[in-house]
């Protein structure tokens, strides 16, 4: 039998946490013959909600779980992680300015750095999910300088496959007809999701929907998405966020299937003019568990407007934490 990975789960308490650790207990994190444990890391408040969902976890003997450890200090929860889903986040509560909200998750995420830095496996790969998505993986990967910048990812796979899912629909066709799909920037409102290198049974997706749709309607709709599903539900969106996070963390392990692309925030090293270290979003493929944004693609002007607006959101964002002293 294989050793256990270790995978820590941040905000375990929480509604995603709870639509995430039953699929990674069953195998679908990482696939069917790797066993996994599990390391929760929870607030004080929240560390007896977390034992009752270690509890359902033990009641589902699943066979691939190794077992469940529960922990307040982070230190503790990552030391040894292989991979390490940051989920906890500050939410932004009413009243609350920007630079409030990036101050608390500063708060949240440079000692959650740190503590990766000092005690994770050598292999481990880091996904920031709780918001501001990017930021927070931006701070995180500067406070663990003996990481590979590259470990920390921030994710767009929802935005990825809300897009997938609205020209499915929009086109009838399955989605497992679409290739190429691109998230570009922030996970964001001003996320820019791109049908002028999607292919759709092999053509061009953009050339198959009217430009009205596509600006009109297919932008906003993914990018709003999140708020539509508030407000039918009540509550945001938790399982879909979930399944995100496993396709993110199991697409970088196991890779983009030949002829396709995935989407990531990730480290940027200059590519399509993302000034060099912010964490943007990009189409990336996987192979042999590493991850590489895809090169040469033509830019229109219009897709360049609304990469260097989304990109620019990031710029900002850095210039805030950096100038509260948390990068
Ligand atoms: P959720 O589990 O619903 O959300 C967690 C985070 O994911 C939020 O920051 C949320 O952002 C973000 N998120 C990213 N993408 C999405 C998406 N598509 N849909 C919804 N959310 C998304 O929050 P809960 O309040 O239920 O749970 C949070 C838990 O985290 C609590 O149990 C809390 O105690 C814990 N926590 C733990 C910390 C730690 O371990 N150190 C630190 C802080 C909190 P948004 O707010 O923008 O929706």
């Amino acid at each position: 039998t294989r050793t256990p990975v270790n995978v820590t789960v941040t905000g375990a308490a929480g509604q995603i946490g709870y639509a995430l650790l039953f699929r990674i207990a069953s195998g679908h994190l990482l696939g069917p013959d790797t066993p996994v444990r599990l390391r929760l890391l929870e607030i004080p408040q929240a560390v007896k909600a977390a034992e009752g969902t270690a509890m359902e976890l033990d009641d589902c003997a699943f066979p691939l779980l190794a077992g469940v450890d529960i922990f307040d200090d982070a230190t503790a929860a990552f030391d040894g992680v292989n991979v390490a889903l940051l989920v906890g986040a500050r939410p932004r509560t009413k009243g609350m300015e920007r630079g409030d909200l990036l101050e608390a998750n500063g708060g949240i995420f440079k000692p959650q750095g740190a503590a990766i830095n000092a005690g994770a496996a050598d292999d481990v790969r880091v996904l920031v999910v709780g918001n501001p998505a990017n930021t927070n993986a931006l701070i995180a990967q500067a406070h663990a300088p003996d990481v590979p910048a590259a470990r920390f990812t921030a994710m767009t796979r929802l935005d990825h496959n809300r897009a997938l899912s609205q020209l499915a629909a929009k086109l009838s066709v399955p989605v497992s007809a679409i290739r190429k799909m691109t998230i570009w920037g922030n996970h964001s409102a001003t996320q820019y999701p791109d049908l002028y290198h999607t292919e759709v049974n092999g053509k061009i997706a953009a050339e198959q929907v009217e430009d009205g749709w596509l600006r009109d309607e297919f932008i906003p709709t993914v990018a709003k998405r999140g708020a539509a599903i508030i407000e039918a539900r009540g509550a945001s969106s938790a399982a879909s966020a979930a399944n995100a996070a496993i396709d993110h963390i199991h697409t970088w392990v196991h890779g983009t299937p030949e002829g396709d692309w995935t989407s990531m925030a990730v480290v940027s090293d200059g590519s399509y003019g993302v000034p060099e270290g912010l964490i943007s979003s990009f189409p990336v493929v996987a192979k042999g568990g590493e991850w590489e944004i895809v090169q040469g693609l033509d830019i229109n002007d219009f897709s360049r407007q609304r990469i260097d607006a989304s990109v620019a959101e990031l710029a900002e964002e850095r210039d805030a934490v950096s100038s509260l002293g948390l990068l």
